[in-house]
């Protein structure tokens, strides 16, 4: 009996050690919805926690490339990059489809090689109004990715100042495209206002398709970020929602703002209560609070602390913490 709870101890012990050094996506498989909640293979809120890329235009570009990938996975142990492609301004999807639609795949291919897993983000404030361009676009990715268990496809970024109806509807037309060549990886619906109102989203969610995960966003320093958004999310987590955070900053909403720790804290603790996966924002060398990089940082990673701004020498410290 002895012999046996020693042999049972050190599989135990082996196992543990082996899960360790296993990748995101080795260790937490396909990702699922059940009961309200993302889940992993094992039934398990995974809490992936990761980094936004910027847009895929102006000054976060030059960080699409398959170094600063690789370097966020094993430098900031990022278990989720999010690939954020800009759809409306000047060089985006709408002007460009090639070069963005490469920008993105070349991104997504080393997220897949690293064992991570990865949004990819239709970064578009009226989604819906680019409708025929984003059933395109989310066609090619499933065709290519859908055997895959990393992708996680983000279908609308923040819709503006409109109402549920108008992303839902929207929804209803991009999901069963995706759903045609890829069964069962997850899909993340936005929510009026920038992605705050999911307790709006939780009062008639999307039925008739599984794996349908919503988007919550905030600015942890912002003034009109605090309780009463929190309490938004709390109802829809109520409700039975399940959301993902695929966007959250420490600075205000504009992406600038103060940078306020107590704020931050008291959001990230929520997250972790809560068990949430979220995505910060934002891998640029802009100046903004929100920026994780210094200007002219190296374009392909291998960043010292000088080339980390105070969010971004933060998230670092909090992801190695939180994701080893
Ligand atoms: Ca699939």
């Amino acid at each position: 009996m002895r012999l046996l709870l020693i042999i049972l101890l050190v599989l135990a012990i082996t196992t543990a050690t082996f899960a360790q050094n296993l990748s995101p996506v080795a260790r937490n498989g396909a990702l699922k919805v059940q009961d309200g909640k993302l889940v992993n293979q094992q039934g398990i809120a995974p809490q992936l926690r990761g980094i936004s890329l910027s847009w895929s235009l102006w000054q976060g570009r030059k960080y699409y490339n398959p170094g600063v990938v690789s370097w966020l996975a094993g430098d900031f142990k990022i278990s989720m990059l999010r690939v954020a492609m800009g759809v409306e301004p000047d060089g985006g999807y709408l002007q460009q489809p090639d070069e963005q639609q490469k920008l993105v795949t070349d991104a997504v291919d080393q997220a897949i090689r690293e064992g991570i897993y990865v949004l990819i983000d239709w970064h578009d404030h009226h989604a819906n109004q680019h409708l025929r361009d984003s059933k395109e676009f989310f066609k090619q990715m499933a065709k290519k990715y859908g055997d895959v268990p990393n992708v996680i496809y983000e279908i609308w970024n923040e819709p503006a100042k409109t109402d549920w109806k108008t992303v839902k509807d929207y929804a209803m037309q991009v999901i069963p495209i995706i759903r045609k060549y890829d069964k069962n990886n997850v899909i993340v619906v936005g929510s009026p206002n920038w992605d705050q109102d999911v307790d709006i989203a939780a009062a008639d969610p999307i039925n008739g398709f599984s794996n349908i995960a919503y988007s919550f966003h905030f600015y942890a320093s912002d003034n009109y970020h605090q309780e009463a958004l929190r309490a938004k999310a709390d109802k829809a987590i109520k409700l039975g929602l399940p959301l993902i955070i695929t966007e959250w900053g420490v600075g205000e909403a504009s992406g600038d703002g103060e940078f306020n720790m107590q704020k931050t804290q008291i959001w990230l603790k929520w997250m972790e209560d809560n068990q949430l996966s979220w995505a910060n924002w934002n891998i640029t060398d802009k100046h903004e609070t929100t920026a994780i990089l210094q200007k002219d940082a190296p374009i392909y990673g291998g960043w010292t602390d000088a080339n980390l701004t105070p969010a971004g020498a933060y998230i670092r410290n909090v992801l190695r913490e939180l994701n080893k």
